[in-house]
């Protein structure tokens, strides 16, 4: 069964500095400021357990948390900064694409998009190479408390319309909106349990 407790286990920058797997694991994904951090709070019931508001663009790498020994939450670093260089644009693919193309304990991928927002073509592009690689992923639309209420089925269609395929789930971190629909599809997809 999977502990409340998560813990910051490592970070890699590099893909040489990507440790051993020691559980399944499900890493997150999102540009800049989708609510990434703050989802992976909200999962783990810590305030703090990632940086939440981190400056725009700092160069980080993928950061490791684990859940006990039952599982573990992969934080990959944002993208789609105007600002980045090609140079650093391109470490940033190979960090990642090493990471999930070599993972055999990979067991899902939660793609993080703004509902305001929508699906850009960086999301596009991970969504099609996680479908080519036969990864268990799934759309997160973030902040859904910035849609009105009642325009919010609307909106979660047009933007799956635009998608052209995957399922979503629909998430607050203001009202902890979709956190268990996101627990459910973890446990699915990693065949572990969470405690209760
Ligand atoms: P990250 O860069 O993807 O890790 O994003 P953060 O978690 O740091 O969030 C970026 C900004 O969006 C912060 O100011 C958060 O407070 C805010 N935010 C994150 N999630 C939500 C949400 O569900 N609703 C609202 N209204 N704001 C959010």
């Amino acid at each position: 069964m999977i502990p409340s407790e998560a813990r910051f286990w490592a970070a890699a920058r590099s893909p040489a500095e990507i440790p051993a797997a020691r559980a399944p694991e499900i890493a997150f994904a999102g540009r800049s400021n989708v609510g990434k951090s703050s989802l992976l709070n909200m999962l783990c019931g810590r305030r703090n357990l990632a940086r939440t508001g981190r400056r725009p663009g700092a160069t980080r790498g993928l950061i490791f948390y684990s859940l006990g020994d039952e599982l573990g939450f992969v934080d990959l670093p944002g993208y789609g900064y105007a600002r980045r260089s090609v140079t650093e644009r391109r470490s940033w693919k190979a960090l990642v694409e090493a990471y999930l193309d070599d993972r055999d304990a990979l067991a899902g991928v939660m793609v993080l998009v703004d509902l305001r927002r929508g699906i850009e073509e960086e999301e596009a592009e991970l969504a099609r190479f996680l479908t080519s690689r036969e990864l268990p992923w799934v759309w997160v639309l973030t902040k859904c408390d910035k849609v009105p209420r009642a325009k919010r089925q609307a909106r979660v269609k047009e933007l799956l319309a635009a998608a052209g395929s995957g399922q979503a789930i629909v998430s607050s971190v203001s009202d902890s909106q979709g956190a268990k629909e996101l627990w459910a599809w973890i446990e699915a997809a990693s065949g572990v349990r969470r405690r209760r």
